[in-house]
This record gives structure tokens, C-alpha cells and sequence, in this order.
């Protein structure tokens, strides 16, 4: 019996782990895919104090290294359902079955896909979701990103130091990206922003990606773009699966204290209803559940 286990090892996982066993509590992270979450997505981070400037996956391991130091149990398996039986969760994950005090969850979320025809079959030939991961098989290619948010903005300038051409595929032209990110897209020579158009084919050949079709939705336009690899940067999914709770706007609802309506269940980083999705957002968030944590395991033990 833990005292807390956490599942998902994102940066509000992982801060969530080190502040509860710095305080003494039996704690384990459960993770499905790999430690790091959407930060192994991104290439450059440069509004994470005390880094100027660090690549994603650098700053995962960095947050990973300092867990394992303090000895705190990774689980790398799937869970698949949380419950409440008493004052016990039992947590089934696809191999084992565990039992804690309290959960934290931070499951975070799941890039969106566009949904056209051929994208599944296309991931790793031409179609992807993480520039970080793919953006080098591209080197002197021609490749589109497609969204108009931070994530978008952000990954068309690293792939721009790599690649030859950024097509930056807009359905609007209204942008969620920060202005100082728009601004180093147009002042970026090899960068082409093309707005109100949709992506509304994914051509192949053989096996893989020969073209994308994009369409002005405001003239209906059609124009076919000779890329190789096309990243789709369209916002994300919050993984909500495990345990049904009260959501909100599809995110699971928490107060400012991380507490969700079930006693000794909280939800922290992407995957909690908020305004602002930042990494330092994720930290403070795990940070004030496993405060909560503590207090919660003091009072009820
Ligand atoms: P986002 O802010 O939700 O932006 C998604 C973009 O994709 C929007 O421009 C949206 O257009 C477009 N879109 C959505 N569905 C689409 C579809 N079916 N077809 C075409 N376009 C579609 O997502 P994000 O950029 O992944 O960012 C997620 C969160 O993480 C944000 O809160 C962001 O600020 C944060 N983030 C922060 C940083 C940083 O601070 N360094 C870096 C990355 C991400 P519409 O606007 O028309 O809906």
C-alpha cells in the first residue's frame, strides 16, 4: 500500500513525486509511454527559469535524473482503471495491480490528429507529431507544420534550421502563438506562412507521403504542396480514460488545491481544466497537490 501513486510522469508527475518524497511519503510514478510528456515534443524551451534556452528531452532526463537519485519507483506500464473501494484506490494497470492512500493524476494530453484519410497509415512515413523526433530525417527537404499555435510557431523554427523550406499551414489568421514567436516565423527567410487554408488530403506514394492538398477557404482555392514530411501541431487531447470524474470543457475539474470532487483523487498539469498549459504551470501544480497529499495522508491516518 503507497501512500500515493502518480500516474503519468510529465514535469507535474514528476515535480508531484520528488515534493512527497522529500516528505517522507511511499510514493511510485506509473507511466505508459516515456518520463517527459509533452516536453519530448519540444525542441527549444526558453521560458523555463533558471534555463535560458534547453531542448525538451534534456530537461525531461534533468527531472527524471533527480527522481531516480531520490530513489522514487518508475513503473513503465499502461493503467487502465482507477477506483475507489473504502479508503483504498486500487490502480489496474495492463500487467500489475496496486493499491495507495491517494492518487494524483497527471495523465496529461494526446496530440490531436487531423483525421484525413491515410494519417494513420502515414505516421513515420512523412506524417508526424513531434518535430523534435523527426525534424533531422527531413534534412534539405521541403515540410509543412500545420497549426497556428505556440507548439506550431515553435517547432516550424526548429525545423527551419534544419530543413529546406517550412510551409506554416493555417486554417485562420488568427494565431495562439505569442507575438515574439510570429514575429521570428516571418522574419524567418526559409518559412512560408500560408493562412486561411485547410489541409484536406494526404496524398501517398507507395508507401510513403507524396504530397499534401490544401484548400483556401476563403477564395476554395486548391493547392497541392510537394513536401516530405508534414507536422501537425493542432492542439491535444486530455487523457481522461482511467477514472470518470466531473470534467470540465472535457479537462478533469479541480480546484486551486488540485482536488477533484472524489477525496484523496487530484488532477495536475495538462490534463486539469486551466487557462495556461506551461511547463512551469505543470510544476506548480504538482507541487501544491502533493502539499495536499501530505496534509490529506496526515489528517486521515
Ligand atoms: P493550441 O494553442 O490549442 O493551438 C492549436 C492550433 O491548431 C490553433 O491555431 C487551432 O486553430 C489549430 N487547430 C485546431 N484544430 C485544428 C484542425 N482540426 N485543423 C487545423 N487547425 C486546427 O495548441 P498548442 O500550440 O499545441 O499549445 C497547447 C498549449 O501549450 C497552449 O496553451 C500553449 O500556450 C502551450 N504551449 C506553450 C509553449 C511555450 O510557452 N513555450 C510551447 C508550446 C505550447 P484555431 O485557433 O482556429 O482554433
Amino acid at each position: 500500500m503507497y501512500d500515493c501513486i502518480v500516474i503519468g510522469a510529465g514535469p507535474a508527475g514528476m515535480s508531484a513525486a520528488i515534493y512527497l518524497k522529500r516528505s517522507n511519503n511511499s510514493v511510485i510514478m506509473i507511466e505508459k509511454t516515456v518520463f517527459g510528456g509533452q516536453m519530448n515534443r519540444t525542441a527549444h524551451i526558453e521560458n523555463y527559469p533558471g534555463y535560458e534556452k534547453i531542448d525538451g528531452p534534456t530537461l525531461a532526463a534533468t527531472m527524471f535524473v533527480q527522481t531516480q537519485n531520490l530513489s522514487i519507483p518508475y513503473i513503465n506500464e499502461e493503467v487502465i482503471s482507477v477506483e475507489k473501494m473504502k479508503n483504498v484506490f486500487i490502480v489496474k494497470t495492463n500487467i500489475n495491480t496496486y493499491k495507495s492512500k491517494t492518487v494524483i493524476l497527471a495523465t496529461g494530453r494526446s496530440p490531436k490528429a487531423l483525421g484525413l484519410e491515410n494519417e494513420d497509415f502515414l505516421i513515420g512515413r512523412g506524417i508526424s507529431y513531434c518535430a523534435i523526433c523527426d525534424g533531422p530525417l527531413f534534412r534539405n527537404k521541403d515540410v509543412a507544420v500545420v497549426g497556428g499555435g505556440n507548439s506550431a510557431f515553435e517547432e516550424a523554427l526548429y525545423l527551419a534550421g534544419i530543413v529546406n523550406k517550412v510551409y506554416l499551414v493555417h486554417r485562420n489568421t488568427n494565431f495562439r502563438a505569442e507575438q515574439s514567436l510570429i514575429d521570428k516565423v516571418y522574419s524567418t527567410n526559409n518559412i512560408e506562412v500560408i493562412t486561411n487554408n485547410v489541409v484536406t488530403k494526404l496524398n501517398k506514394n507507395e508507401d510513403i507521403l507524396k504530397n499534401i492538398e490544401i484548400n483556401n477557404v476563403l477564395t476554395n482555392e486548391t493547392r497541392i504542396l510537394n513536401i516530405s514530411g508534414a507536422f501537425i501541431y493542432i492542439g491535444n487531447n486530455p487523457e481522461t480514460n482511467i477514472i470518470k470524474l466531473e470534467l470540465s470543457n472535457g479537462y478533469y475539474k479541480t480546484n486551486t488545491r488540485m482536488q477533484t470532487k472524489k477525496a484523496g483523487i487530484y488532477a495536475i498539469g495538462d490534463v486539469r481544466d486551466k487557462k495556461y498549459f506551461q511547463i512551469t504551470t505543470a510544476v506548480s501544480d504538482g507541487t501544491i497537490a502533493a502539499l495536499e497529499v501530505s496534509n490529506y495522508l496526515k489528517i486521515n491516518s
